[in-house]
């Protein structure tokens, strides 16, 4: 079961993520580390495939938005 949600793009390759569940709970990767995912785009896979996994779907959310921020990244939108 696939949700869309506002995640921030993969830290690596810039790129949409997805939040999937799954047994362990909530995984949110870079759609892109799937080689079949990426047969759609032409820069391919993912060279990183970032993922995160937390029982708890905003935990999972939360978690990847903060390692997908970047130095760039505003301090006013951190929200910290
Ligand atoms: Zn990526």
């Amino acid at each position: 079961m696939k949700i869309e949600i506002d995640l921030m793009e993969c830290p690596f390759c810039g790129r949409k993520a997805e939040l999937i569940e799954c047994s362990g709970g909530w995984l949110v990767c870079c759609y892109y580390s799937d080689p079949l995912n990426a047969l759609e785009d032409s820069e391919g896979v993912c060279p990183v495939g970032p993922e995160t996994i937390l029982t708890l779907k905003d935990a999972a959310i939360r978690i990847w938005n903060r390692r997908a921020y970047t130095p760039q990244t505003p301090k006013k939108e951190r929200n910290e």
